[in-house]
């Protein structure tokens, strides 16, 4: 039997809707592939007509192609992934490439052959070959039969000007935008379930996303500051952080909790967290916030509390997560893979200071009030220069100015 060549194809429905942006979100998506895909057997990845297609080296074995094939499924912009091969383009090929693709789609009852011509030169018409393919198929695999509607495998046929590709095996990819379409945002990253879901979720929208985490350092240990570096480390797999910034807040806290109103303080670290946040957003050129906020989950997430906030600071704050249930974001996180890590006790700033009953429904004015006893523009100016800075690999990455960094551990 003839070896053929292994191949992962890439489809992107969504970045296909995206007229004149197409071609540079098809090549951001290629860059992005061709970083992420570095630890598997690649030689190259090519835009062919609406697809990318990953050759793998010669000899890739069923494994290692379908590692890499759920690889691709998690990196943003990837509708779709599906391993199969490339072949000659020729008829007899065609049939050969058909039936290794099918005996490699696992178990199967019916399937369904969808070829498409991208030349029409090719003799054979795109009717004829599911007709012709399908009886070859059927003879291969005797106990199969084929249905249209509703079948278990499909066989994919497509020819090009100087090659056919053929696969059977697909699994779906996380869709959205190849990171690095949609501009920069600076996430706030706890060590919690939520935020890396959110910082995630934007990711999956075309943003370079950038976290920023406050630790009560050095009032409290910086545990949460190393479960965050193991977070960044997983979102960091598909591209989807590229730094991160880790803020020591304790003194400030304990500076607030000495004097303000106890039902204030939450709102008031709050407030400076995002201050912070976006002063090392606008070093960044980052053009919004992300928080992991989802409505009425805790007491400082009421609309209240949200617009005495969001007072604070003059950016834009995107909360993807707003209308999302526990639930939900749980199964994101264990899908993205960071639930495990998010599910482990630290000390953060969240936990240091805590008065008993925090309020729940803040008026601005009292805020506002309680905030003007402290320097705040000065401690978030300091937060942000002194900020520790991790770098992450993203190619799509692109510094505003030059800072210090310490590689990642
Ligand atoms: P998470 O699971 O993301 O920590 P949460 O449900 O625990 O969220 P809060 O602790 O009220 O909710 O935090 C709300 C949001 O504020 C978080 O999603 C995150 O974006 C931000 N935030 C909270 N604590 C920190 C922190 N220590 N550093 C950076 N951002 C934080
Ligand atoms: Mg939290």
């Amino acid at each position: 039997m003839t070896e053929f060549q292994r191949v992962i194809l890439i489809h992107y429905h969504e970045i296909g809707l995206k007229g004149k942006n197409r071609g540079r979100f098809e090549q951001r998506l290629l860059l992005n592939c061709k970083d992420l895909l570095r630890a598997f057997p690649v030689i190259d990845i090519h835009r062919i007509s609406g697809r990318l297609v990953v050759f793998l080296k010669e000899g890739t074995s069923l494994t290692s192609a379908c590692a890499c094939e759920e690889m691709v499924a998690r990196i943003p912009g990837v509708a779709r992934a599906s391993c199969g091969f490339k072949c000659p383009r020729t008829i007899d090929a065609i049939y050969e490439a058909a039936v290794a693709a099918l005996g490699e789609a696992g178990p199967f009852e019916t399937f369904k052959v969808q070829a498409r011509r991208n030349h029409t030169d090719f003799p054979i018409t795109s009717m004829d070959m599911n007709r012709l393919v399908g009886s070859v198929l059927c003879e291969a695999f005797p106990d199969a039969c084929v249905r249209m509607k509703g079948c278990d495998v499909q066989v994919d046929v497509e020819v090009i000007q100087n090659a056919a590709f053929v696969y059977a095996k697909s699994i779906r990819g996380i869709g959205g935008l190849p990171v690095g379409v949609s501009g920069k945002l600076a996430c706030l990253l706890s060590s919690g379930i939520d935020s890396p879901v959110a910082t995630w979720r934007m990711a999956r929208r075309g943003a370079v996303c950038i976290g920023v985490h406050f630790s009560g350092a050095p009032v409290t240990a910086d545990t949460s500051s190393y479960l965050v570096d193991d977070i960044a480390q997983v979102l960091a797999q598909t591209g989807c952080i590229a730094r991160v910034y880790r803020c020591a807040m304790g003194e400030y806290q304990r500076d607030i909790s000495v004097e303000a109103p106890p039902a204030l303080r939450v709102i008031l670290y709050r407030r400076l967290m995002f201050k912070a946040a976006e002063r090392i957003a606008a070093l960044e050129g980052a053009k919004g916030l992300v928080t992991g906020e989802s409505l009425g989950q805790v007491a400082s997430q009421t609309l209240e509390n949200i617009a005495a906030t969001d007072d604070a600071v003059s950016m834009p704050i995107l909360r993807p997560l707003i209308g999302t249930d526990k639930q939900d974001i749980i199964a994101d996180a264990q899908q993205v893979g960071t639930f495990e890590i998010s599910s482990q006790d630290a000390p953060d700033c969240c936990t240091l200071f805590m008065p008993r009953r925090p309020e729940t429904h803040a008026r601005l004015d009292a805020v506002r009030a309680a905030e003007a006893a402290y320097p705040v523009d000065a401690w978030a100016d300091a937060l942000a220069e002194t900020a520790q800075v991790t770098d992450y690999r993203c190619s799509a990455y692109r510094p505003a100015r030059k800072t210090e960094t310490h590689p990642a551990s």
